[in-house]
């Protein structure tokens, strides 16, 4: 074969490698829908067994255990990006009797444990009777997207924390969704903990490590150093607190780089200081 030939060739091979590369690299930071904390929207909790874990459905008090946390993590939210000029208001159960806002649903599938399968909630969400379901609560309650907690019944000592997904792993379709425990170790779920899983979905990087190389570049080691010595209390830092009088008060702050992350500001000191990176939706 011609040298020329078998150079470009190669060329070409490489180029396509390099676009694919990119494609699959832009794929990998396509999040969901939320962007910014503005407008109405819907969160739907879903009351979810999965392998390990059932929940006893005649037993209402959980359910309503949840709703409390849950309307406190959403009136912190409101709140908050209200001080810094934004608006933003969640329809759930805490606040609306709409049925739709929460869902009965057992997995077969572990959504508990060291590996979630994500696999099968894309499937639930991508159902017909979800599909349909979502078009008549955004359209009833005038929502322009839709949150999904999966709220499962985790024991004491149950060892992973929540996880929200178009934050940690964008899958399809752009669902918002979190994964929540009941417990984690010894700790009862908290409205600082809904709060702080549901911030994910605006865009907010958590604050106690350095963000895995995913070329996000939001948060330096630097800073993590910074929090930790000054003992921060910031909401994305730690959703822990010895101040909180019960599980539904949320004492953590809402800073100004959680407002900068969420796009409500447009920079601040700490991320000057610090070189943090472009919010994710605001670049
Ligand atoms: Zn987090």
């Amino acid at each position: 074969m011609d040298k020329r030939i078998r150079s470009g060739i190669v060329i070409s091979v490489f180029t396509l490698l390099f676009i694919l590369a990119a494609f699959m690299g832009g794929r990998r930071h396509r999040y969901g829908w939320a962007k910014e904390p503005k407008g109405r929207i819907a969160v739907v909790t879903v009351m979810a067994g999965d392998a390990h874990y059932k929940w006893n459905r005649d037993d209402e008090k959980d359910r309503y255990y949840f709703f409390k946390i849950l309307k406190s993590a959403c009136d912190y939210i409101e709140e908050n990006v209200a001080r810094y000029g934004g608006s933003v208001e969640f329809v759930h159960s805490g606040n609306c009797d709409d049925s739709r806002l929460i869902i009965n649903k057992d997995f077969d599938a572990e959504l508990s444990g060291e590996v979630h399968d994500t696999e099968a909630v894309d499937e639930f969400l991508n159902s017909e009777e979800i599909t349909s379901e979502r078009r008549a609560l955004l359209k009833a309650q005038k929502c322009r997207g839709i949150i999904y907690l999966f709220y499962i019944n985790a024991p004491k000592g149950y060892a992973y924390p929540g996880t929200t997904y178009m934050w940690m792993q964008p899958s399809d379709p752009e669902d918002e969704f979190s994964l929540l425990y009941a417990h984690m170790k010894n700790e009862e779920i908290s409205a600082a903990i809904v709060a702080h899983e549901m911030l994910h979905c605006f865009g907010l990087p958590d604050l106690y490590a350095k963000d895995p190389d995913d070329g996000t570049h939001l948060v330096t080691k630097e800073y993590v150093t910074h929090l930790k010595e000054t003992d921060s209390d910031d909401i994305m830092f730690s959703v822990y607190s010895q101040r909180a009088r019960d599980r539904y008060e949320i004492t953590q702050s809402f800073s100004d780089t959680d407002a900068y992350f969420a796009g409500l500001i447009r920079s601040c000191d700490d991320a000057e200081r610090f070189g943090l990176g472009r919010p994710i939706y605001f670049r």
